[in-house]
């Protein structure tokens, strides 16, 4: 891969990315950038964990130098959750080329103070949620006249989220011509009608055959009935003394349930679900980013696009429905340059699941010998339809623990 010297940034730019730990472009961005550079509308098929958010702060960077002192912003990256916009400003305050430049993060589920306070004072770069981004302009305190840069990041599940309109009214409100950069992990119809209508003959860079997390991370399950869960679970913090670890539950409750056990038994372990205050959710990310946190309970809310480096289990507690969900989830481990341990707990009517998994990565999962554990492989049958969430779930615990 090139260097960041051989793609052409500047100078200050290549010193402001080695300060941040980046030498050697990843191949996204060796795909991205020189298009971007150049000032060309750019389509990306890329996962996390490839090094795509630097695709698309980089090129942003290398015409921060053109753009006049004014407060109101350059380049706005819309993206689906909240955890994703705060990681994408923090990357973009770590590898900013100049001491000037400023970013505002802006999403919903807390108050305005802070963001409007921060926009106010003037800014290069807003990174926001769609919903919040709308808000502000209802309000007239962001305006996006003066923007020529746009990012559209995991535009796919944006769009599943139903971002669509706000998506739509956020690029009328933003002046032409301007350039625009689509990053998605796939490239269903939905996302192709949002490339056609809003960039201008986008040069599509797919780095499809790269599979940068999962390949690295070794992958097993082990067959547990229900109520042996918290057992299996706790025999294999023994053996295995996971450095930090992400433990995913189906359902927040179940979450609950877990993390009230486990925190009796382990040190270091916290929870993380949708229900949570915004305020609590971003003092337990950071917490787990500075590795005070250790084990993280968790629902699919930190499934997708959050990284932390230090992970080196990732616990399917409940092994998804959707294989998809798997992908994201073991890809918070192996991030780049790490390899990584994923772990999936299957009961027995789950074999349908594993199957349904190994087909999509199109590879078998080995069975994970674990003392006092059958080897056996649960059988593919059909699952009945799910059970009511509440109040049942308690009983699988029982009183084992
Ligand atoms: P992303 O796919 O943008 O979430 O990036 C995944 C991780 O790779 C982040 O921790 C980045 O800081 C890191 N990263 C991205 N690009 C590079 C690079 N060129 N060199 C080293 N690390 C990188």
């Amino acid at each position: 891969m090139p260097t960041f010297d051989q793609l052409g940034l500047r100078p200050e730019l290549v010193e402001g990315l080695a300060r941040g730990g980046f030498h050697k472009a990843t191949p996204i961005q060796a795909g991205v950038l020189p298009p971007a550079i150049l000032g060309r509308d750019v389509l990306g098929k890329a996962q996390t964990g490839t090094g795509k958010t630097g695709a698309f702060l980089i090129p942003f960077f290398q015409r921060f130098a053109e753009f006049p002192a004014t407060p109101e912003p350059f380049g706005i990256v819309l993206a689906p959750t909240r955890e994703l916009v705060v990681q994408v400003q923090e990357q973009a305050e770590k590898l900013a080329p100049s001491k000037e430049f400023k970013s505002v993060v802006i999403y919903g589920g807390v108050g305005f103070g802070a963001q409007l306070d921060g926009l106010q004072k003037g800014c290069h770069l807003v990174v926001g949620t769609p919903g919040r981004v709308i808000d502000h302009l209802q309000r007239g305190s962001l305006k996006l006249g003066k923007i020529q840069y746009v990012v559209l990041d995991e535009a796919d599940r944006m769009l599943d989220i139903g971002f669509r309109k706000d998506i739509e009214r956020i690029l009328t409100h933003c002046p032409n011509p301007h350039q625009t950069l689509l990053l998605s992990a796939t490239v269903p119809e939905t996302v192709l009608r949002l490339v056609n209508r809003y960039l201008t003959d986008p040069v599509h860079v797919s780095i499809e055959s790269e599979k940068p997390t999962v390949d690295k991370i070794s992958q097993s399950y082990v067959s547990v009935e229900e109520s042996r869960k918290p057992e299996l679970l706790l025999k294999i913090f023994a053996d295995e003394t996971p450095r930090q670890s992400i433990i995913f539950c189906e359902r927040k409750r179940w979450a609950e349930d877990l993390y009230l056990v486990l925190r009796k038994k382990v040190a270091g372990v916290s929870m993380m679900h949708g229900d949570l205050p915004q305020g609590m959710r971003n003092q337990i990310m950071a917490a787990f980013r500075a590795g005070k946190v250790k084990h993280l309970v968790a629902t699919d809310v930190v499934g997708r696009g959050i990284d932390v480096t230090g992970i080196s289990h990732v616990i399917n507690y409940d092994i998804p429905e959707d294989p998809e969900s798997y992908v994201h989830r073991i890809g918070r481990t192996g991030r780049i340059g790490a390899d990584g341990t994923a772990i999936a707990f299957v009961a027995p009517e789950q074999g349908q699941r594993l199957t349904n998994i190994e087909s999509f990565i199109n590879r078998l999962i080995d069975p994970r010998a674990v003392e006092g554990f059958e080897m056996t492989r649960p059988v593919a049958v059909e699952e009945a339809p799910k059970p009511p969430a509440p109040m049942t779930h308690r009983k699988r615990y029982s009183n084992r623990l």
